[in-house]
């Protein structure tokens, strides 16, 4: 289960995440206001929009994936690349724990200036990582 900050936006999840990751693009810092995103990896099929479909609305970036997030409160929830069969959930959304830790850390060739990459032992990847 997972939801927006407002609750107007409430999803399920049917199958176990199949990866995580960190993410040090951007994108991921412009829309999220933070260093890195933390998401998972999930087939599309497992992913089921309870409430608020309605709010859902869409960003996509030049050369990424479109990112998803509530028109009510702005919280981001997912992105999607254009056809795929997959999606990525926001770590953040998800209520409870998640099963899952993020792996490794990927695009640090744009990780912010101002933290340092967290000593964690994690794989670090200049561009996209692995999943
Ligand atoms: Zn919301
Ligand atoms: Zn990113």
């Amino acid at each position: 289960m997972g939801r927006c900050a407002c609750g107007g936006v409430r999803f399920a999840v049917s199958a176990p995440f199949e990866s995580a990751r960190y993410c040090h693009c951007h994108n991921c810092q412009r829309r999220t206001g933070t260093s890195s995103s933390a998401n998972a990896r999930l087939r599309g099929e497992a992913f089921e929009v309870l409430e608020g479909a309605e709010l859902l609305r869409s960003w996509q970036p030049e050369g990424g994936q479109a990112k998803w997030y509530c028109a009510g409160c702005g919280g981001h929830l997912f992105s999607r690349p254009q056809g795929a069969e997959h999606l990525f959930v926001r770590l953040g959304v998800l209520e409870g724990d998640p099963g899952i830790r993020p792996s490794y850390r990927q695009w640090i060739s744009s990780a912010a200036s101002w933290e340092d990459i967290p000593n964690d032992g994690l794989p670090r990847f200049p561009g996209p990582g692995d999943a």
